[in-house]
């Protein structure tokens, strides 16, 4: 939260800051403005002391103040607009309209906050950057054309999939079931994983965003010594682990141990797994033998990805 807090107090500074620098402007190109402002000002302190003093008449004179006020107000607009400024020139920009970059909207949390903390956790997720134009929004349904050999077709199918990846991911409690995302590549299979794991992250749970070499990376950085600070734990405690590409990481005996201890290790403690991956069931089972294999053909559910690579009709078409 202190971090939310810090970029909210640095944007009501520079809102404030630029605001002063403008009114500054203001001042110097508008003659008689000083004398409104000085107005304006005064209104307030006899407000205060009405409010003090209250007794009889207290409601008239409090309205007589306030209209007064607004006269002013319009007066120093009215300034403005006959030198060429919009009316609001003087007054702060806040990012968010709503709370005035406070935080808070009537004594509740503004939507800002939870953006902000929503979008802290994206980078903590490893999702990151490329998360913000990810989404199930930015999904292009018309890049999925044609029909399967079965003579299905595939926008149909994709329909139908991504419907059923929306629907996890806003259903998602931790022991949500796990899911292989598997078909070739430029799919739209990390576009999906990616989404979801930002849907589950604004749900407010702990999303893992790693590709399989970037997982069996800091595992080898921690036994090897070469890393030993490397962060592993965040791939057994978090609620959801999202494996990008697996079959791209270099194989060794230590990579496949290394996978198939964190795979099993979220089974036994139920915790969700979502994995993505290029191979089909034969390459599984050759790459990752029976005790990888069995646990992702027996343990997730399968979505299997269909159509022609995207990113090439995307490259073809321009
Ligand atoms: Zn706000």
């Amino acid at each position: 939260m202190d971090s939310v807090r810090d970029v909210l107090a640095l944007r009501r500074e520079r809102a404030d800051a630029a605001a002063e620098a403008r009114k500054a402007e203001l001042l110097r190109k508008i003659p008689g403005l000083a004398g409104v402002y000085a107005e304006i000002a005064a209104v307030i302190p006899r407000l205060l002391s009405l409010g003090v003093s209250g007794g009889e008449g207290y409601e008239q004179k409090s309205e007589a103040l306030h209209a007064e006020h607004e006269n002013l107000i319009k007066k120093k607009n009215a300034l403005l607009a006959a030198a060429g400024f919009p009316e609001d020139y003087d007054l702060p920009q806040y990012f968010c309209k709503a709370c005035g970059d406070t935080g808070f909207v009537g004594g509740k949390v503004c939507r800002c906050v939870k953006e902000e903390r929503a979008k802290i956790a994206y980078y903590a997720s490893g999702l990151g950057k490329a998360l913000e134009g990810q989404s199930f929004d930015t999904l292009d349904l018309s890049y999925y054309r044609g029909t399967t050999s079965g003579g299905i077709s595939v926008r149909k199918m994709m329909e139908s999939l991504v419907e059923y990846c929306k629907y996890y991911a806003k259903s998602f409690t931790p022991g949500a079931e796990n899911l292989l995302l598997i078909g070739g590549s430029g799919l739209g299979k990390t576009h999906i994983a990616s989404s979801i794991g930002k849907a589950v992250i604004n749900k407010g749970y702990s999303v893992v965003y790693e590709s399989a070499q970037g997982l069996v990376d800091a595992y080898e950085a921690v036994r090897f010594g070469k890393d030993p600070s490397a962060d592993t734990k965040r791939f057994t405690e978090c609620d959801l682990l999202i494996i990008d590409d697996l079959g791209t990481e270099f194989c060794s005996q230590f990579t496949l141990s290394a996978l198939f201890g964190v795979i099993n290790y979220r089974l036994m403690n139920k915790l969700s797994t979502v994995v993505t991956t290029n191979l089909g069931f034969a390459e599984i089972e050759s790459i990752y033998k029976e005790r990888i294999y069995s646990r992702l053909r027996g343990e997730y559910k399968t979505l299997v990805f269909c159509g022609e690579d995207i990113r090439r009709i995307k490259r073809d078409s321009e």
